[in-house]
């Protein structure tokens, strides 16, 4: 069980605390209010992550973050008021971050630093410096963010280690490399990732303030000067996954339906002609479908536009069931509307399977909760196949949406091929 743990001798902290990281990201929480009692609950249970308050009635100098960090549960620290004493002390702990109770937002800052530290330990960063105690020191500062950390000392092992793992996230890298070109350093990097795929912060000592915006230029995406505090150090690092993050969301819902996860029609229509095209040459099979749920305006109609949208991700779900194959192309290309290019090799099996999904349908009774009542909804489909890989893609679509048009016209729920 994933459980959060919660340290304040503040009971109305400790409630609001766990009722909003349930809220916000389905977790459950244990809540402790003492010292005392920490290290019985520490014993008995094991926790993803804690969240401690720096004062305790009876651990005034942060007794309870030091025993948290001891026993390996990274920890969120809250403190009652911004000190800078307090705060290098913390710091030095190794805790994840530290947060001022009382400032503005701080339960949604909470919730950023709690969720940005789960999805972290998923984060593969790579350090690259020459200098073993300079490496270990950023290890250490990203260990404690809960990132998973890989080393290198020079540019062939950072190449290296990319290939070997095409999953890391962003790479730290030292601008002063013995005998290593660090601009050119960046640009084989970059000639395998994109800005967007793998992040590059540069750090330097000594630099010339021209070389800054080459570097930049050659593909970094961002500049760090040594020496730097810790703090600026996760701020930057943070920054920039959480950058990358969001380029990744944006270029995940370009191509995606948000309603139903479905690709949509801008990716059916690039995707499509390349399989098209490659059945044309192959001389494979390939079927174009449309789908179009029946009734659908009066689906809206009756019970409102919310559950209208459930009946859509009901069915885009059955659609993803049905439809496994890696080349199976599906996408939601209208309101309503389903378009499928689908590889096959018998019709007679592909109509057989295209029948039992419409069956499936028929037969499907959804059920969905709405203000403490069940609302049981009932729909079907009809849908057009174009069996033969016409002249065109253009004909192929046109043909299927003619064929569903037949459907429609022969009384609906049912297929025309
Ligand atoms: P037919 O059986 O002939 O297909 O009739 P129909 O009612 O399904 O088709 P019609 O084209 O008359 O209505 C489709 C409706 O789908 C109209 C539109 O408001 C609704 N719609 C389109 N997109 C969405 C959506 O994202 N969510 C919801 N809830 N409704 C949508
Ligand atoms: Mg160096
Ligand atoms: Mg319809």
């Amino acid at each position: 069980m994933s459980k959060i743990l919660l340290v304040d001798d503040d009971k109305i902290v400790l409630k609001v605390l766990s009722k909003i990281i349930w809220e916000k990201l389905k977790m459950p929480s244990d809540q402790v209010l003492s010292f005392k009692d920490l290290s019985k609950v520490v014993m008995e249970n094991s926790y993803l992550l804690s969240i401690c308050d720096y004062h305790l009635p009876d651990a005034e100098h942060g007794e309870a973050i030091d025993f948290l960090i001891k026993n390996k549960i990274p920890t969120i620290v809250l403190t009652a008021s911004y000190d800078e004493r307090i705060r290098e002390e913390i710091l030095e702990k190794g805790v994840i971050d530290y947060l001022v109770k009382g400032t503005p937002n701080i339960l949604e800052h909470i919730i950023y630093v709690l969720s940005r530290a789960l999805r972290n330990r998923n984060i593969k960063i790579l350090v690259v410096d020459d200098s073993p105690t300079d490496r270990a020191l950023m290890k250490k500062i990203l260990k404690n963010m809960l990132f998973q950390v890989f080393e290198a000392s020079n540019g062939s092992e950072t190449l290296e280690i990319l290939k070997n793992n095409p999953d890391i996230r962003l790479i730290v890298l030292d601008y002063y490399l013995p005998e290593e070109d660090t601009v050119e350093l960046i640009y084989s990097i970059r000639e395998k990732f994109k800005r967007n795929e793998v992040g590059i912060i540069v750090v330097s000592g000594i630099i010339k303030t021209s070389m800054i915006p080459i570097l930049l230029k050659a593909g970094a995406n961002d500049f760090l000067s040594k020496p730097f505090s810790k703090e600026e150090f996760m701020v930057r690092i943070n920054n920039t996954i959480e950058m990358l993050d969001m380029i990744k969301e944006l270029e995940f819902y370009a191509y995606r339906d948000p309603l139903t996860g479905l690709r949509n029609r801008r990716y059916f229509f690039e995707e499509a002609g390349k399989l098209w095209t490659l059945a044309k040459r192959q001389n494979s099979k390939l079927a174009c479908i449309v789908i179009d749920i029946d009734n659908f305006k009066k689906i809206n109609d009756t019970y409102g536009h919310n559950i209208g949208d459930e009946v859509l991700k009901d069915f885009a779900k059955h659609l993803k069931d049905f439809f496994r194959r890696k080349s199976d192309l599906i996408a939601r290309t209208g309101g309503e509307e389903f378009t499928l290019l689908i590889g096959y090799e018998e019709r007679e099996r592909l109509l057989e399977y295209l029948e039992n999904l419409r069956k499936k349908i028929e037969e499907n009774c959804l059920k969905i909760q709405e203000n403490s009542e069940e609302i049981k909804i009932k729909y079907t489909i009809s849908m057009g196949v174009e069996l033969d890989l016409k002249e065109s893609l253009k004909e192929m679509i046109i043909s299927a949406d003619h064929k569903l048009y037949k459907s429609k016209e022969r009384g609906k729920n049912c297929i025309t091929f």
